[in-house]
């Protein structure tokens, strides 16, 4: 797997100080379980942080508390280490998703939200703010053009989709802030699914979403 689009330095060092919420921790997450690049960076922020709640008189402790930290970081490294190769061709989901979600996505209860375009809003990963949610995106639909109340995180599982700011394929994750619109189409033969946390609800411009219209093919 090739990874192109990855998370924002701001993400990774809320995810590394603990801060994000649930569902966007669980986004990040999935991604950094696929993403080595990305994983080295939290190792490099959570080893500065620890270092930096160490006083500098105090460096044979700092010495032995740095060590803790790394051999930590190693332990925890090993429980979030992807999946073996061969269960990834079984399902599409890598841990941690695959603890919330069917092993096979034709088994998920998926609810029609418009022509081409079904989703499925993760149980139990719900908090005040936000909600984490997949979508399975037929070939050629576009999601209605939308802007965000706050950061949203989209990981692609399956397929592509390509957007006003690039081509995201399986294991890429978009980062986008409140301040941008985009409006993304399934642009590969296969379908596209992808696993998207929201900080608050999207705000779709157009009253009848203009996926209605988006049939390549038909
Ligand atoms: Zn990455």
């Amino acid at each position: 797997m090739s990874i192109h689009h990855h998370l924002n330095d701001a993400t990774l060092m809320a995810y590394a100080a603990g801060t994000l919420s649930e569902s966007m921790n669980l986004v990040a997450a999935t991604h950094l379980s696929l993403c080595p690049v990305c994983r080295q960076k939290v190792e490099q922020m959570e080893t500065i942080g620890a270092g930096s709640l160490e006083s500098e008189a105090l460096l044979p402790v700092r010495t032995e508390a740095l060590n803790q930290v790394m051999n930590l970081i190693d332990l925890e490294a090993e429980q979030t280490a992807p999946e073996p190769a061969n269960d990834h061709i079984k399902s599409v989901f890598p841990s941690p998703l695959s603890q919330f979600v069917p092993k096979d996505y034709e088994d998920i209860p998926w609810r029609s939200t418009a022509p081409g375009l079904k989703s499925f809003v993760l149980p139990g990963i719900q908090s005040r703010s936000g909600t984490v949610r997949l979508f399975k995106i037929a070939p050629g639909v576009t999601i209605p053009e939308h802007g965000h109340g706050g950061t949203e995180l989209t990981l692609v599982l399956k397929g592509s989709f390509s957007d006003e700011i690039g081509r995201f394929k399986a294991g890429d994750i978009a980062d986008l802030d409140g301040d941008i619109d985009h409006q993304p189409i399934a642009d590969s033969a296969e379908e596209c699914i992808c696993l998207i946390a929201t900080e608050q609800p999207l705000r779709f411009k157009n009253m009848v979403p203009r996926i209605m219209q988006y049939f390549v093919g038909m």
